[in-house]
């Protein structure tokens, strides 16, 4: 695959210095030296739709799901306490609804949109969640200002037209309305991935989407798309790997987790460099 690299650019920042971060056997990943943003140059249909399959198919969704409990129970909690209402939230890439469901138990009302079918499904008949709606999320439509919290749930790092995305989050979102968004690290990431290239890291312990956002790189989409005080946090690792990674990958991800922690601590929330992140945006008065 020849690159012109002339004419790359950050699909954030716009920054013309991209680095090529992975091109073999047709795969490409490019790097934007300026926001840390990894990104694959174009996405084709059959890719999304090797997407849906594996979620439909072959991914350990519920286990990844029960995995996140304790982070759906911190987050359920912080956001309960802060709005003292009946909560309207729509989680974008539901899955099988199982985050839906506690919140439900916390008597918020809410909606959901997935867009592998057997999902849907099992959100409606195992948790009895009505408002799921199957669909890609670029393609349904809610009136603006009708939610209080809409949540991206590891989602984000897989959707092609991501600023779009964003974009129609922040209209359906009330004025004090909040987005939160967890995704991979690709400062993270990206570090462990050259240490393997390197023999020195095992290959399970980096994931790379088509997009993968370091805190810079969100904070200037959030910022460009109109969000204020934009926060960024380290994620903590999820209870095991549903995935049935071996041990020394858990071993590893604790530690890093820690490390991470310790220099968030010290830098006074400026360092975020765990696997994943967490990401809350205030919508801002329009
Ligand atoms: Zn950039």
């Amino acid at each position: 695959m020849k690159i012109n690299r002339k004419n790359l650019s950050c699909k954030i920042c716009q920054s013309k210095r991209i680095l090529v971060f992975i091109q073999k056997k047709g795969y490409l990943m490019l790097k934007c030296r300026n926001c840390g943003f990894i990104f694959a140059p174009s996405i084709n249909k059959e890719y999304i739709e090797r997407v849906v399959e594996h979620y439909e198919r072959r991914d350990p969704f519920l286990r990844v799901a029960k995995s996140r409990k304790f982070l759906y129970q911190r987050f359920l909690s912080e956001i309960d306490k802060r709005f003292a209402k009946k909560i309207r939230i729509l989680d974008v890439g539901c899955g099988p609804g199982f985050f839906l469901s506690l919140a439900r138990q916390k008597g918020w009302d809410c909606y959901g949109v997935e867009v592998v079918s057997s999902l849907c499904e099992m959100a409606r008949r195992r948790y009895k969640l009505n408002n799921i709606i199957n669909s890609r999320f670029e393609d349904i439509e809610f009136p603006d200002y009708y939610f209080d919290i809409i949540t991206l749930w590891n989602v984000l790092d897989e959707i092609d037209a991501f600023k779009e995305v964003i974009i129609k989050v922040k209209r359906m979102l009330k004025e004090d309305g909040l987005l939160f968004i967890r995704t991979p690290n690709a400062t993270f990431h990206s570090f462990f991935c050259r240490l393997h290239n390197f023999n020195l890291a095992p290959r399970r312990i980096f994931i790379l989407h088509i997009r993968n956002f370091s805190k810079k790189s969100i904070q200037i989409l959030l910022g460009k798309v109109g969000f204020s005080q934009v926060r960024v946090r380290n994620s903590s690792p999820t209870a095991g790997d549903p995935y049935g990674g071996k041990k020394g990958v858990k071993i590893y991800k604790f530690f890093a987790f820690l490390i991470a922690q310790l220099l968030f601590i010290l830098s006074f929330g400026r360092v975020t460099l765990a696997p994943s992140i967490e990401v809350f945006a205030e919508n801002g008065k329009n």
